[in-house]
This record gives structure tokens, C-alpha cells and sequence, in this order.
């Protein structure tokens, strides 16, 4: 097959750290069975990207190329920070569908050499591409970078609408026990409380434009060919049986933990591409080099998660208060409106036990035998790459569906603790003490440890994501003859 016949997959991802990192592992898979890919980032990101990590991170190599399109944004006063969800999300959807359209019409022009566009690969909430998929009768196959359960979660709006739980009544409803309440009989779903829901929804107004968007975005993957989950059959089967059974999509392929599987596909092109927007600082590790096993706490929160200067003192000083050792992710941008300081007798007080850096190589972080726990925001790369490090967690879920992968965490699967919303020093103190030493804490190990053989056996030849990667390949991204 000459270079010009190879299938063709353009790769869509929702311009955020936590969807580029998934959408890159895909794109290198297909990459790994034969397909020419183009990389789809935003014009901001690509940017960011070649700050960070220079010209080289975006330069790609032979049938693997970057290219970009506008984020309909005008330019920021710092263009080195997450960008505003609501806005990007508002933005990516009003504007990307015509420089799309004409980035294909390019790709598929025979001059530039490539071969013809044969399929598109988008992120579910960059949906404004199915438009320009099915003008070209092109297979279109979409990417739910976050859990199964959570794609439920906001599916459910409408059930949780129909009963009248939301939207609210008031804004009291947030802060006096309402959220607690049970909501039974959901389908795919176990012991959900109205805050377990994805947060969009605990809002006054009925025309909230989060809860729109997101129940249009993920109405649209029942038109998609398929869509793929970055999770495993094991772990989240009862929720893609759910979304199957309600003909939310066609067919769901559990292709997770992508990291793991991307890895066991093509070992060497996992490390020559990364698009890390920060650059990692490589030092973390080797101060976890010369630490004992399972003797440090882990501390981030992700890419996005903000908080107020109190709770960031509240964590700080909880971590000082529980005499562990620890490594901190503080990120530039993580204290909203102002600069993330520490006070100087916190440095001092934990200088010979804690290091603090503003982004790490995470996964290898969690794979070090040093780390002990961590402490996060229930992200779901963060929950999964947990989970492949056998790493329990004290989750502080932030916003969006970290909500419900902690009430998963904590009660379904066994692998965390939670903290409440309103951070107290000494609730944290005492969980890192129970994560580290108690026998709660060992329990989850054990169970952190049993999922983590799950990922791997999922991610390998034979194992049921890799399986699933193929019959997606075969079934429904090769180009029928
Ligand atoms: N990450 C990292 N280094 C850091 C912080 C985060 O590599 O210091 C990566 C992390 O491994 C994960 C992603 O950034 O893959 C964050 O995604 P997640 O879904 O956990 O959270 P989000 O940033 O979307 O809130």
C-alpha cells in the first residue's frame, strides 16, 4: 500500500490538558496500525506548546503531523494559563465548524501529498465536526475523554429535571443539606446523591448555558459511528451498558486505560510525542528517588482546578500538620484572582520534607514506589493513572464530573476517602494519616493494587481494551472496499 492509499485519520481534541493528553494516546494507536494522522490543537495551545517544550513538540514525524485551527478567542493578557471552560466551550461551538470544513477541504486537496481524509476521530465535546463528517460521508467516531459514569451523569440532567430537582429553587438549596438528598432508580447508575451529579446542575437558572451544552453535546453521540471510552470493561461495564441500552451510542468501545495501552502499542512514540502544556519538572523524581517506599503524599489538582488563597492554606498547612513527607504540584494559576504564595513559616517548617513544583511527569510520579497516596481532585486521568499506579486517593473534587468519579472512588470501587468542599486542616491532616497508616488505608491499597492489575491486564495483547481497539479498527475506521 503505497503512502497515498493509507487510511486517513483527522483527530479532533477539546482544547484542554486533560482531553489533548487522551486524543494524542488514540491518535498514536492508529498511528501504530498503519493510518496517516493529523492533529487537530487550537492555535493558543499550539503556541503554548512550543513555548514549553519548543519547536520539536509539534514538528511531528513522517504521516503524523500538527496542524491548527482558531479557537474563536480573542488573544489574552497571559497566555500561559487554563483557559475559561465555560467560554472555550461557548466558543470551540459557535465558531470552529468553518475553519474545519476548510482545514479538510485542504487535507483532502492531492497537492499537499497526503492521503484523502477516511475518517475523523473528535472529542465529544468538539461535536460541531460531526456536521462537516457526514458532508463527507466520512465514518466519525467520537473520544468521551472523561467516565462512562459521568457521560450518564449529565445525561441525567434530564431525569433529575423531570423530578424536579433542579434546577434549584434558591440559591439556600446549595448549602442546606438539598444536595444531599438520594436520587434512586437512575439508570447505570449506584448510590447517587443530587451532588454526585456533575456540577453544572446546581444552578437557579433554567437556561444555564453549561446544562444546555452539555446535554446537547453528548444527545449528538448517538449519530456518531461509535464512541470511544477511555476506560475498562471491568470497571465502568454496567454504565456503557446503560449508555447502549438508552441508544446513547451505537456501540461504546472501552478502549482505557489509553496511557497503558497507547504504551504496550508502540513503546517508543509514547516518549518522542507529548503535549504537555507545562514543562514538567523531571527533579520531582529524582527526590523521590532517595525516599523510602510508600512514604510520601502526592499532591495535585490538575490542570484547571482553582482555589482561595484560605484553602490553600488550609492544605498547606494540613500537609505540614501530618509530619509526611510530600510533593506538592502548586500551579501558577491555581489560587483564583491572585498568585499562589505560601506563607514563609510553612517553608520552613516542611523544607526537609516537601517539594513543591508547578507541574510533574504525573504518571511516572504515581508508578514511583515512594508515593504513598494521593491527594487529588478526582480528575478522570488522574482516578485512572491512579488506579494504574495501585495509588489510594483523598479526593477534593473541584467541579464538572469529578464529583461522581470521587462518590465512585470512595464507594464503589474502594480506592478513596473524600474531604469536604469547605477544606479544614485538620480533616486533612487526619485522612493523610489514615490514608498512609490506618487500616482503611491499607484496604484501599489493596484495592488500588487489584484495579491496577485489571488496567494492565486490559491494556495488553488479548486483554479486553485491546481487543476492543481492534474491532473498532476493522468495524469501523477502516475504509470499506
Ligand atoms: N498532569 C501532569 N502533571 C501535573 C499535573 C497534571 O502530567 O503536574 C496531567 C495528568 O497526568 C493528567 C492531566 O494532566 O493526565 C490532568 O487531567 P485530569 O483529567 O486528571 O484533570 P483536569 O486537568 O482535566 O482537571
Amino acid at each position: 500500500m503505497g503512502s497515498i492509499d493509507k487510511p486517513h485519520a483527522v483527530c479532533v481534541p477539546y482544547p484542554a490538558q486533560g482531553h489533548v493528553t487522551p486524543m494524542l494516546n488514540v491518535a498514536k494507536l492508529l498511528h501504530a496500525r498503519g493510518f496517516d494522522i493529523t492533529f487537530v490543537n487550537t492555535e493558543y495551545n499550539h503556541a503554548r506548546l512550543i513555548r514549553s517544550r519548543g519547536p520539536a513538540a509539534v514538528a511531528g514525524i513522517p504521516g503524523f503531523r500538527f496542524t491548527t485551527i482558531p479557537d474563536g478567542l480573542p488573544p489574552s493578557e497571559d497566555n500561559d494559563v487554563t483557559q475559561d471552560i465555560a467560554t472555550l466551550c461557548r466558543s470551540t461551538t459557535e465558531t470552529c465548524l468553518g475553519p474545519f470544513r476548510r482545514l479538510l477541504a485542504e487535507l483532502n486537496d492531492p497537492a499537499t501529498g497526503h492521503p484523502p481524509v477516511t475518517c475523523i476521530v473528535s472529542d465529544v465535546i468538539m461535536g460541531f465536526s460531526i456536521d462537516a463528517a457526514l458532508e463527507l460521508g466520512l465514518p466519525y467516531v467520537q473520544l468521551w475523554t472523561a467516565s462512562a459514569i459521568s457521560f450518564l451523569g449529565y445525561h441525567h440532567y434530564r431525569l433529575l429535571m423531570d423530578r424536579g430537582l433542579a434546577p434549584l429553587k434558591d440559591v439556600e438549596q446549595l448549602t442546606n443539606g438539598f444536595l444531599d438528598t438520594p436520587v434512586e432508580d437512575v439508570p447505570g447508575l449506584r448510590n447517587m446523591r443530587l451532588r454526585d451529579f456533575p456540577t453544572f446542575i446546581r444552578t437557579t437558572d433554567p437556561d444555564e448555558y453549561m446544562v444546555q451544552y452539555v446535554l446537547r453535546e453528548t444527545d449528538r453521540t448517538a449519530n456518531a459511528s461509535a464512541l470511544i471510552v477511555n476506560t475498562i470493561d471491568d470497571l465502568e461495564g454496567e454504565a456503557m451498558a446503560a449508555m447502549e441500552e438508552l441508544g446513547l451510542a451505537r456501540k461504546v468501545y472501552a478502549l482505557g486505560p489509553l496511557p497503558l495501552l497507547a504504551h504496550e502499542d508502540q513503546p517508543t512514540l509514547r516518549s518522542s510525542i507529548t503535549l504537555s502544556l507545562w514543562k514538567e519538572k523531571e527533579e520531582t523524581l529524582e527526590w523521590l528517588d532517595g525516599r523510602e517506599p510508600n512514604s510520601v503524599i502526592y499532591v495535585n489538582f490538575g490542570s484547571i482546578t482553582v482555589m482561595t488563597k484560605e484553602q490553600l492554606l488550609e492544605f498547606a498547612w494540613g500537609l505540614a500538620n501530618s509530619g509526611k513527607q510530600f510533593l506538592w504540584i502548586v500551579r501558577r494559576d491555581l489560587v483564583k484572582g491572585d498568585a499562589a504564595m505560601l506563607p514563609p513559616e510553612f517553608l520552613a517548617e516542611t523544607k526537609e520534607r516537601g517539594i513543591m513544583a508547578n507541574w510533574c511527569p504525573q504518571q511516572e510520579v504515581l508508578n514511583h514506589p515512594a508515593v504513598g497516596a494521593f491527594l487529588t481532585h478526582s480528575g478522570w486521568n488522574s482516578t485512572l493513572e491512579a488506579m494504574c499506579g495501585g495509588v489510594p486517593v483523598i479526593s477534593w473534587p473541584f467541579f464538572a464530573d469529578q464529583q461522581i468519579n470521587c462518590r465512585y472512588q470512595c464507594t464503589v470501587w474502594g480506592v478513596g476517602m473524600e474531604i469536604d468542599s469547605n477544606v479544614r486542616r485538620k480533616a486533612v491532616a487526619s485522612l493523610i494519616t489514615e490514608v498512609m497508616e490506618g487500616d482503611k488505608g491499607k484496604e484501599m491499597k489493596k484495592k488500588a493494587q487489584e484495579w491496577r492489575a485489571e488496567a494492565l491486564d486490559a491494556a495488553k495483547p488479548g486483554g479486553s481494551s485491546h481487543r476492543n481497539f481492534d474491532e473498532l479498527v476493522r468495524k469501523v475506521l477502516l475504509p470499506k472496499n
